[in-house]
Formats: C-alpha cells, sequence, structure tokens
C-alpha cells in the first residue's frame, strides 16, 4: 500500500534520536537523500538491542544476544547493501532448519524447497517427524489471519506433534511470547514474507563475525562520511511543542530549537511514551536470555539448531563459541547465572556430543528485550506519523506489520525517514 504523505517542503535537516537499527536505518535514508543528520542516543555507543561488546569473561567480543534473519527480508538487504556489508550474513544455501529433541533423541531437518510452490510439504522426510500433511495447512489459516484479536491458540490447536516440533518452537523465536497467546496476524505476516515465499526467501542468516560488524559499526562510517557525527551519551530528556509541530528537543544543556527539520524518534517505547503527549504504546514485554561459551563447536555440527526438551531453544555455533537463546525466558530471566551456565551446557555438550567441562561463560540477560507480541499489544502499536507535522516514530515497536525483529526496525526506521521527506512509504503502513 502506497500511502502519499507530502509535508509543505521536504527538510534540509533532520533530527533521529535513538541509534538503534531503527534510528541507524532512518538516518541512513535521509541521509541518502542529502538532509543533514544529527543523531543523538542515550547510550555511550550505537545499536541499542542489537549490538557487540568485548567481554572481559570470555575474552571474546560476543553479541547480546543470537539475532536471526532471513534470507528475504527486504529491509534488512537494503540497509546493508547501503552501508556496504550485504556480504556479512552466513547461512545455508537452502533452507534446512536442524532439530534436535534431546527428550527422545530424536533429529530431524524441516527442509524447505527452494520455490513457492511448498512441494516439501509432500515429503514425509522433509517435515517434522510424527506431523501430517494435513496439520500445515495451519500455516495457511495464519497467513490469511486478519488483524484482530485472534492469538494463535484461536487459531490451531496448541496440542499435539505439529504444535510442539514445529508451530510452537518457531513462533516462540519469532514472536518472543507464549506463542498460544501469539497474534495470529503478526504471525502470519511473518509467514508470508518467509515461508509462504519458498525456501529462498526463508534462509536463516547470522551476522558473522558480529552484529555491530554487519549492522552497526559500518552504518556509522557510512553516515560519517556524509557529514554525521552522532552524540552519544545524549539522553531527550523532553521534547517542547507547539500546537501543530515540534519547536525543541532538550538533551540537558537547554532548549535546542530544531527550526524547520524533521525529528525522527527512534527511542524505546516505555521512553517515547514519556516524552510524547498522550502516546499509547505496547506496555508489556517478554525477556530473551543468551547464554555464550567460550568454546569451538565440532567442525560437523549445523551452524543452528533447534533444541526441544531443553531449557536451551536455540543453539548457534560461531567459529569461536557456542550461544544458545531462550525466548519467552520471563520465567528463568531471575535465575542465579551459574546455575543457567551448568545446566544449559550440560544440554549443550549432550546435544553437540562435546566431553569438555563447562568453559569460560558469559549470561546476558534482556528483560524487556521485545514487547510482547499478542494482539492486545499489537493493537497499542502507534503509527509513525504523528499529529506533529516533523515528529515521526521508528522501532520495532511502531506499526509496521511485522513482529519485534530487525526487518521491522529497519522497515520501520526507513517509513519514518520517507514520511518526513514526503515520500511514498517503501514497505506500506503495517496494517
Ligand atoms: C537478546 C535479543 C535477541 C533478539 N533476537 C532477534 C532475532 O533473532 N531476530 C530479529 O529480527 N530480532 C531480534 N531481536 C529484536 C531486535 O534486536 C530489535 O527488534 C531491534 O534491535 C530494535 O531496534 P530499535 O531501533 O527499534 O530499538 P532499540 O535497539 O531499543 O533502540 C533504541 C535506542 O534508543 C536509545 N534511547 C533510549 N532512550 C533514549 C533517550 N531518552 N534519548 C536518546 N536515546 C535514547 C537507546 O539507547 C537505543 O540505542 C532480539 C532482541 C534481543 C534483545
Amino acid at each position: 500500500m502506497a500511502v502519499s504523505l507530502k509535508p509543505e517542503r521536504s527538510p534540509t535537516k533532520a533530527y533521529v534520536v535513538g541509534a538503534g537499527l531503527a534510528g541507524l536505518s532512518a538516518a541512513v535514508e535521509l541521509a541518502r537523500a542529502g538532509v543533514k543528520v544529527h543523531l543523538a542516543d542515550s547510550a555511550p555507543r550505537a545499536g541499542g538491542r542489537c549490538r557487540s561488546y568485548h567481554d572481559a569473561q570470555l575474552g571474546q567480543t560476543i553479541d547480546n544476544g543470537n539475532h536471526f534473519v532471513f534470507s528475504g527480508n527486504q529491509a534488512v538487504a537494503r540497509y546493508l547493501t547501503t552501508i556496504g556489508t550485504a556480504g556479512a550474513l552466513h547461512g545455508p544455501d537452502h533452507a534446512r532448519f536442524a532439530f534436535h529433541d534431546l527428550a527422545t533423541g530424536e533429529r530431524w531437518n524441516l527442509a524447505v524447497n527452494d520455490g513457492r510452490l511448498p512441494l516439501w510439504l509432500l515429503d514425509k522426510a522433509r517435515r517434522a517427524p510424527g506431523t501430517r500433511l494435513s496439520e500445515y495447512a495451519g500455516l495457511a489459516r495464519l497467513a490469511l489471519a486478519r488483524r484482530d484479536s485472534r492469538s494463535i491458540g484461536d487459531l490451531l490447536q496448541t496440542n499435539g506433534r505439529f504444535w510442539d516440533r514445529v508451530i510452537e518452537p518457531m513462533m516462540l523465536a519469532v514472536l518472543n511470547c507464549p506463542p498460544a497467546q501469539g497474534s495470529a496476524w503478526l504471525a502470519g505476516r511473518f509467514l508470508r514474507d518467509s515461508f509462504l515465499r519458498g525456501g529462498q526467501a526463508c534462509r536463516t542468516m547470522v551476522a558473522m563475525p558480529t552484529l555491530d560488524a554487519a549492522f552497526i559499526d559500518p552504518a556509522l562510517r557510512w553516515l560519517a562520511l556524509r557529514g554525521t557525527t552522532p552524540r552519544f551519551s545524549a539522553r531527550l530528556r523532553a521534547i517542547a511543542f507547539a500546537e501543530d509541530r515540534v519547536e525543541a528537543l532538550d538533551f540537558g544543556e537547554g532548549l535546542e530549537p530544531v527550526h524547520d527539520a524533521a525529528v525522527v524518534l527512534a527511542v524505546p517505547p516505555w521512553v517515547a511514551g514519556e516524552l510524547v503527549p498522550g502516546l499509547v504504546v505496547p506496555d508489556r514485554f517478554c525477556a530473551i536470555l543468551n547464554v555464550h561459551f567460550a568454546h569451538a563447536p565440532p567442525v560437523d555440527a549445523p551452524m543452528i539448531t533447534a533444541l526441544l526438551g531443553t531449557l536451551a531453544q536455540w543453539l548457534v555455533c560461531h567459529p569461536d563459541r557456542i550461544s544458545v537463546t531462550i525466548s519467552g525466558a520471563d520465567d528463568v530471566i531471575d535465575r542465579d547465572r551459574a546455575g543457567l551456565a551448568a545446566q544449559i551446557w550440560d544440554e549443550v555438550s549432550h546435544a553437540l556430543g562435546i566431553t569438555a567441562p563447562l568453559p569460560r561463560w558469559q549470561v546476558v540477560k534482556e528483560k524487556r528485550a521485545t514487547f510482547a507480541a499478542t494482539p492486545a499489544q499489537d493493537a497499542r502499536r502507534p503509527q509513525a506519523k504523528t499529529r506533529w507535522h516533523n515528529l515521526f516514530l521508528a522501532g520495532d515497536w511502531v506499526q509496521n506489520g511485522l513482529p519485534a525483529t530487525i526487518e521491522g526496525a529497519l522497515r520501520s526506521g526507513d517509513s519514518a525517514a520517507r514520511l518526513a521527506m514526503g515520500e511514498n512509504l517503501r514497505y506500506g503502513a503495517g496494517t
């Protein structure tokens, strides 16, 4: 859907507040169009929830958590191509999802064929064991779901092998909330963008060696070449509004008039909710826990394995380390770190056939990793356009037609930038 919202005239200057992926995406699109961008973030660095850091305990540079994107993600491809890191994503040549059920000892691959016609479903060996062809019609039911109050549990049976081995692990990772309560519409939007476009669109890709190297540092360099030097440790404390526009921003050093500039607010929802009067934002969040082990994986291990029957959910083999993700981790996030590391190493070493004792480890807890992707929370996501004609919202929590994802955050930043410049939306408003 193309929406045209031409401002009186395109701004020559823009403030982008928040240098997470949504803010970086907005800044890149604005700078590409020749707009002078002022980028600020309250943190001492860029990246927000998608970042890397040198971990002294491990002696390695790691990501705050494993981040998966799909080969068919359009905004990811556009953003990485622009900043020059299109080759930084690594994944298989064909869509193969390795599963290992540690409770039963079974291993299998969900093997999606390359083309759009889902021929893989006809081959029992390419499906999850014990699932029937007819059950996969559930994917189509989700893909056709409308944007209403129905959850996945309202549309699909929430027990049995198809649920346990296909829907639950996939949707827990995608929605980061209990899948039965997750928005059927958001689940469907994800499926339409990935599985329903065929295997070549749903190869799971990981940024190597790090998120920063793929998504963050090159974007900052690209922006620097276009005259944008971000201000870090600069927290936006207040916005001064006139009746129909933002007049000034307060970063703690007095009011900064914005004059004719556009303002893209790309901060988390709870911050935007405090800065913008009357703004309704998602207010329930779900945790993600990652545990990293300084141990090289066996050479023949798949890059990504979904584990079932364990606390660990997704196991990612980097060349120099093994990282495990637990989504929807609210029940375990407050558990003692050493106990978590020991239990998960036990599971990981069992899955990979490693006999070594617990190596150096790190547990990274993100309590408000994403908004809870339920229908009620999705209904609280605002549009990018606000009632102030020079203020635009960006973030994975702003309406973008996807759950809280890298693709959604990048689309959202792109949309905010295009609205600020009076351009048609590239990805639609998401409704
Ligand atoms: C552990 C983890 C694993 C994830 N896994 C995946 C995955 O596998 N696949 C996937 O697609 N997505 C994943 N995500 C989600 C993905 O990371 C997010 O959707 C994306 O990073 C959100 O970007 P954003 O710019 O919208 O928000 P943020 O990254 O939260 O950026 C907001 C920025 O605003 C800044 N800020 C806050 N307050 C102020 C203020 N007052 N003034 C100025 N700046 C301010 C913050 O410092 C931050 O840099 C994961 C997230 C986490 C936490």
